[in-house]
């Protein structure tokens, strides 16, 4: 996609320190990382985010990404690792082409992902939606 930093990085146009690559995905390390070893995994074909991927390219990537979890394990020696995926700006996506953070923990790190829970919730009230999102499914 024209004026797509990651469509760039994808087609090499853009340099990346590129981790791994097939013919559908590509590894890069972030170039703006919260901790050793942060990753990014982007698709090779332009997907805004989540909400426009198919179920075969999503099953593709989470294979792709125990992958690259354990990998990046054995070599940094992390104690932890986050999988971060943003969709819209209100979750936080500031570049709009679907990509996968790899984020390894180290036990005493300052990385901020972690938030807190809200009250508990009303249990009638969840069934109601449950069943209304369901039905989307
Ligand atoms: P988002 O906030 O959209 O989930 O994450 C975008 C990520 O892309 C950020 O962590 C940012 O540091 C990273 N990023 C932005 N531009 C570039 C770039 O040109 N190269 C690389 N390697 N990472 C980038
Ligand atoms: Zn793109």
């Amino acid at each position: 996609m024209d004026g797509c930093i990651f469509c760039s990085i994808v087609k090499g146009t853009i340099p990346s320190a590129t981790i791994y690559e097939n013919s559908e995905f590509k590894v890069i390390f972030d170039i703006a990382p919260v901790s050793k070893g942060h990753a990014l995994i982007l698709t090779k074909e332009h997907y805004d985010n989540i909400f426009d991927m198919d179920a075969d390219t999503a099953s593709k990537l989470f294979s792709l990404a125990t992958e690259v979890a354990r990998a990046m394990k054995n070599e940094l020696k992390c104690d932890g690792l986050n999988v971060v995926q943003n969709n819209g700006e209100a979750a936080g996506q500031t570049v709009n082409h679907f990509h996968m953070h790899m984020i390894p923990r180290y036990a005493g790190d300052d990385v901020g992902i972690n938030f807190k829970s809200g009250a508990e919730a009303d249990s009638e009230e969840l069934q109601e939606l449950a069943k209304k999102i369901r039905k989307r499914i």
